[in-house]
């Protein structure tokens, strides 16, 4: 269906912040238009789908009000389910704890979050690029050519790259180590431990970062590596580090033998932090747009669904004449900034012991499982960070 001329709400993206601020917002009875790219939403896939339990999510951002499509996810959407998470340090001793969690199917999930958006009555189209953002309107390029829409306010929750956040000066630091590359291959052939998540350091691997075995149940898996270019030797890319891991690592190389590659997959993960601003008097960015993500594992869903969700209910507040729109900074820095500024501080210490494959093996094997949970998590349980005090990384 051809889009109309004016919308109360455009949101930009239908990735998990987009649809879910689209569905809340249709909900409350706005007019939503929700424009995509991609002609296949979800796909490419640029996700290895972790996503822990509901439960363990309200534990994780204990102040946020969590999105019910967190907890009602379709099976057809949840490749399997893990019970444990398991980190392998650079001297290859493991240690782990439980965590519930599922692997998800992006591409099946972006397109249930994207249909339960239209239920709610929000127009999706895709296929449709916002090639320019002059202020509330919005130049989209697709199926209908070129043409112009408008809206009361606009959405921007179209990736790390957004479109919305540049137009309006919203935008992530520029530090190089504020930007993971992530690259991931999808599996078949292989036997991995379907009940745990692996997470493997070192340097020469892994440098700034970790490489992880997600089992997508049966013989499939993602394996993938989240790592800095800051951090890269000469002539090394993220794809030389994946194939490094997949054939060279000492333990993985054993269990991902005779693996064949079904899909590769890519992309960037803002690890460094939100931007100073998230919000103008028409316009705001949610999700991976405004750095809603936890830096020292990379997860993102949950948390740009928890953006859009806020989102939504400042936009339809602010048009039921309730509130500023900026009400939404404080709302979402309330609910879960905490826990992304957190995570990014422990972010940057781990850089310091990541610089190290010797320390970052002592600091595995003396940290407990349970706070090496906290950490995951990002958050830096106070006695984890008196002993690293003493391993005199600089931090205070
Ligand atoms: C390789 C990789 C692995 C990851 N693994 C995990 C994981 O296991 N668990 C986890 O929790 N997180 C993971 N993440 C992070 C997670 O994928 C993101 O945090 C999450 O997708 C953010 O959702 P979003 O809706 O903000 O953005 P996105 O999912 O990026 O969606 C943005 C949407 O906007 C659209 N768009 C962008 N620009 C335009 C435009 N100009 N016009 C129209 N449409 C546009 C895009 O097509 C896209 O569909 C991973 C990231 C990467 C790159």
């Amino acid at each position: 269906m051809r889009p109309e001329d004016s919308y109360d709400i455009i949101v930009v993206g239908a990735g998990p912040a987009g649809s879910t601020a689209a569905m809340y917002a249709a909900e409350r009875g706005r007019s939503v238009l929700l424009v995509d790219r991609k002609k296949d939403l979800g796909v490419p896939l640029q996700c290895g789908g972790f996503l822990p339990h509901y439960e363990t999510l309200e534990e994780l951002v204990p102040r946020a009000e969590l999105p019910f499509t967190l907890e009602e996810i379709p099976k057809s959407c949840i490749h399997t389910s893990t019970s444990y998470q398991r980190f392998i340090a650079p001297n290859g001793v493991s240690k782990g704890f439980h965590v519930n969690a599922h692997a998800i199917d992006r591409r099946r999930f972006d397109k249930h979050l994207a249909q339960m958006a239209a239920k709610a009555g929000a127009q999706l189209l895709i296929a449709t690029n916002v090639t320019e953002v002059n202020g509330t309107e919005l130049i989209l390029d697709g199926a209908f050519g070129e043409y112009i829409v408008k809206a009361k306010v606009i959405i921007g929750a179209d990736g790390p790259n957004s479109i919305v956040g540049k137009a309006n000066n919203m935008i992530r630091s520029d530090d190089p180590m504020g930007t993971g590359t992530a690259f991931e291959y999808e599996l078949s052939g292989v036997d991995v431990d379907k009940e745990a998540v692996e997470m493997y350091f070192g340097t020469e691997y892994v440098p700034g970062g970790y490489a992880w075995i997600i089992s997508q149940g049966g013989d499939t898996a993602n394996i993938g590596v989240g790592i800095r270019e800051a951090m890269f030797e000469e002539h090394m890319g993220a794809r030389d580090y994946l194939d490094r891991f997949l054939y060279e690592h000492p333990i993985a190389s054993k269990k991902l033998e005779g693996a064949s590659i079904t899909s590769i997959v890519a992309g960037i993960v803002p690890v460094g932090g939100a931007p100073k601003v998230t919000a103008t008097k028409d316009t705001i960015i949610a999700g991976d747009a405004a750095g809603h993500i936890i830096a020292t594992n990379g997860g993102g869903i949950s948390t740009a669904m928890v953006g859009g969700k806020i989102a939504a209910e400042s936009a339809s507040d602010h048009l039921d004449g309730k509130c500023d729109l900026m009400v939404y900074e404080n709302r979402w820095r309330e609910q879960m900034g905490l826990e992304i500024k957190t995570a990014v501080y422990v972010r940057k210490l781990m850089d310091k012991l990541m610089l190290s494959d010797k320390l970052m093996s002592t600091a595995i094997k003396m940290i407990s499982s349970e706070h090496m949970k906290s950490i995951q998590c990002g958050q830096l349980p106070d006695v984890v960070r008196k002993s690293l005090l003493k391993m005199n990384l600089g931090l205070n």
